[in-house]
């Protein structure tokens, strides 16, 4: 049975709740409910006109519903009083099917059928600037190679364990936190879960730690390339398959301790690589990250290539260790159930088509990559990618045609805005445009 939000708030003393769902932007959206109203919204969802989101609707759609899912309850710890829940969004007595966390249910089921489950963990790196955007708030984060600063980390000791004392609370196992590759740039790291819970608490992350960041008087920013000179903000995610408690991509006995499996899965990634970019670099923004000139500290640590490895993080795919693979390809910017939709979508394929992801590259590929010229490269800008999108068959099955063509078409719209007013060079500055539309994503 399910659990009776309305008996936990009286347990637990919650007296709001927020009725969350996440658009194809990747923007938080909520209702904030108060707890005597909480039974009804439970069964019947919270109403939304959905055309005023990021959704393939118009203003003449009848009313959405988000239903809340009630294992998805997060007790709000710098705010205890308030609630937050996920929710699945539904019209007309139907899912949404054009919605991210249906969308991610969807290809989850699929793995269902063969009893399997996809297991992922995300490295989420954010930069700290100040409340303007306009640079890095600790001005004295200077250092050309930043990377696990003790001083630069302890100047923000107060916030920084604030959000860990809140992922400790909510019990999700969180392990490390340091400064990044990039002045002002931080990463968190909490316990790998199966992919909906990942994708659940991802969302929250981004939340909590622009929530916390702003009582400190920060701004937190997940864009993907805030500054043309540092490391951009990856939003790396290890992954693995089982069936119960069996990791179905450990095999000790291969040299990398991944199995047949792991190798067709990465396969279809590897396939899929230029059609997924639009789900996992969705910005605009986000094609100054990849492919990207060397920067101040002396690597990108993207990746420039569709290129897998062993232990070697110039790759866009690492085997760090035996039983799993890590995607270095998202950003900042990627919608977290798209993340893992698209991680599912592309793994299937390559399983139920045995695909060989080839030899693995034991080079450096920031120096070596011209010496690999019929490697595929990845696309160039969020134009090509969703070019790529709308000419995969992979995806476009996964996900259905209707479905893809809703994304494509209001990010066909951002671009459209966006080339009213600007235009887009790598080798440019980073535009207004890209600032205002991006450092809150
Ligand atoms: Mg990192």
């Amino acid at each position: 049975m399910a659990k009776d939000l309305s008996k936990i708030a009286k347990q637990k003393r919650i007296k709001y709740f927020l009725i969350s769902f996440v658009d194809l932007f990747g923007v938080l959206r909520s209702k904030l409910v108060p707890t005597r109203a909480i039974s009804e919204m439970q069964k019947n969802g919270a109403g939304f006109a959905g055309f005023a989101t990021w959704l393939d609707m118009t203003p003449a759609d009848s009313d959405m519903f988000a239903i809340p899912d009630p294992n998805s309850l997060i007790q709000i710890p710098w705010k205890k009083e308030v609630g937050w829940l996920a929710a699945d969004l539904w019209m007309n007595g139907r899912p949404v099917d054009a919605s991210p966390r249906v969308m991610l249910k969807k290809q989850i089921s699929r793995l269902e059928k063969d009893n399997t489950v996809l297991k992922s963990g995300v490295e989420c790196e954010y930069f700290l600037i100040n409340s303007e955007g306009t640079a890095i708030f600790d001005t004295k984060d200077v250092q050309s190679k930043p990377c696990y600063d003790q001083s630069a980390l302890m100047r923000q000791y107060e916030l920084i364990k604030e959000i860990c004392d809140c992922m400790i609370l909510l019990g999700w196992g969180p392990y490390q936190n340091d400064h990044e590759d990039a002045n002002g740039q931080f990463e968190m790291n909490w316990d790998f879960s199966d992919c909906l819970t990942t994708a659940d608490r991802h969302v929250f992350f981004k939340f909590m730690v622009k929530s916390i960041a702003e009582k400190h008087g920060l701004r937190a920013t997940f864009m993907p390339k805030p500054f043309e000179n540092l490391t951009g903000n990856g939003c790396h995610t290890h992954i693995s398959l089982w069936d119960g408690n069996k990791n179905l991509f450990l095999d000790k006995g291969d040299k990398f301790g991944i199995s047949r499996k792991a190798y067709n899965f990465i396969g279809g990634i590897l396939n899929s690589a230029e059609a997924l970019s639009a789900f996992f670099n969705p910005s605009i923004n986000s094609y100054r990250r990849i492919d990207a000139p060397i920067t101040n500290s002396g690597a990108t640590w993207s990746p420039n290539r569709i290129s897998f490895s062993g232990n070697n993080r110039t790759h866009m795919i690492r085997v760090p260790d035996a039983g799993r693979f890590e995607l270095r390809l998202m950003d900042g910017s990627a919608n977290p159930y798209l993340i893992q939709a698209g991680i599912i979508a592309a793994g299937i394929d390559g399983m139920q088509k045995k695909t060989d992801p080839g030899q693995p590259l034991l080079v450096n590929m920031y120096t070596d990559h011209h010496n690999y010229p019929n490697l595929k490269k990845l696309p160039t800008d969020l134009e090509k990618a969703l070019y790529c999108l709308s000419d995969s068959s992979v995806l476009q099955d996964a996900f259905g045609e209707k479905n893809i063509n809703s994304f494509l078409k209001l990010k066909e719209q951002e671009i459209k805005d966006f080339n009213s007013k600007d235009s887009f060079s790598k080798k440019g500055p980073i535009t207004e445009w890209e600032k205002i539309n991006t450092l809150d994503c």
